[in-house]
């Protein structure tokens, strides 16, 4: 679970949301068994998405995030909803490349070129879909882009993750700051442009706060850190909490109609050869095992 700062200026002309996900990353490194490059890629793409599942306005609305793309890694989805609860995976879990400079992975290259894509279900008939083509790969451009593009909002997307020695997620952070509609904003966007040009990596920002502060105090550190330079009138002030938290929705039901989706070709074939199947669910390994039997009644439903 990483807690979630959720803050608006004074002079509400933007709104920002702010979390230390260094737990959600690393739980998503540990379930994955994913490489550097991997680790960094998807803890990038958890974090951002949680963050955009945290921003729908209803608990129960979904979202789904997948970058696909041309390089070692393949694609990489995930999907939130309303409460936070995020789950994702890569396709190529063990993907490798050479580092871009000192410490620095390149998660640009290892997605490559290619199309992001969000689906959007707020309850409507059909979900809402926008695609972009990807800026670079590097996950917080791409984010950014797409807010622009496909939901004509000025958005900007700052993500990290910093891998320990040991393999491990030492830091992660996600930043999505957003303008919001109406007021005088003119002058607090050349704050804000001069604040972002300038931000260091935000897994360089959390390295400097103290470890013995609480999560709570270790985020109002961190926007306090971020948005220091910010004149008075459009300071930065929390206005809510909230958190994301790693969760796999699977079911042997879910997993289920999986099976039915083989098509009663594929799973007459599989009932004939092997008599039973194994079915692993993608975001969180888990294994589910179905007998002949159950096969075969899954078989019947969908003659
Ligand atoms: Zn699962």
């Amino acid at each position: 679970m990483s807690k979630v700062f959720v803050g608006v200026d004074r002079g509400g002309t933007y709104r920002v949301y702010l979390t230390i996900s260094t737990d959600l990353a690393e739980e998503a490194r540990r379930i994955h068994n994913t490489t550097p490059l991997a680790t960094a890629a998807l803890g990038r793409v958890i974090t951002a998405t949680g963050l955009m599942g945290l921003m729908l306005k209803e608990e129960k609305d979904k979202l789904t995030v997948i970058f696909k793309g041309d390089g070692p890694l393949e694609q990489i989805i995930a999907a939130a909803n309303g409460k936070g609860q995020v789950k994702g995976y890569v396709n190529n879990p063990s993907a490798h490349l050479p580092l871009k400079g000192p410490g620095k992975l390149d998660v640009g290259k290892g997605i490559g070129k290619g199309e992001l894509t969000v689906i959007k279900d707020i309850g409507l008939k059909e979900p809402q879909q926008g695609k972009i083509a990807l800026v670079s790969g590097e996950i917080a451009e791409d984010l950014t882009l797409y807010y622009y593009v496909s939901e004509q909002q000025n958005t900007s997307v700052a993500l990290g993750v910093m891998i320990d020695v040991d393999l491990k997620v030492k830091h992660a952070g996600g930043m999505i700051l957003q303008m919001l509609p109406g007021g005088e904003r003119t002058e607090a966007v050349i704050h804000l442009e001069k604040i972002l040009a300038d931000l260091p990596p935000l897994t360089s920002l959390i390295e400097e706060i103290p470890e013995n502060l609480s999560e709570d105090e270790r985020l109002e550190a961190l926007s306090k850190r971020i948005f220091s330079s910010m004149p008075v009138e459009f300071e930065l002030r929390k206005i809510a909490e909230g958190e994301i938290t790693w969760k796999c929705d699977c079911s042997r039901k879910r997993l289920e109609k999986v099976v039915a989706a083989l098509g009663e070709e594929e799973l007459s074939d599989i009932i004939e050869k092997d008599g039973k199947a194994e079915i692993l669910c993608n975001f969180c390994n888990e294994k589910y095992e179905f007998t002949k039997e159950e096969l075969l009644s899954i078989y019947e439903s969908i003659k």
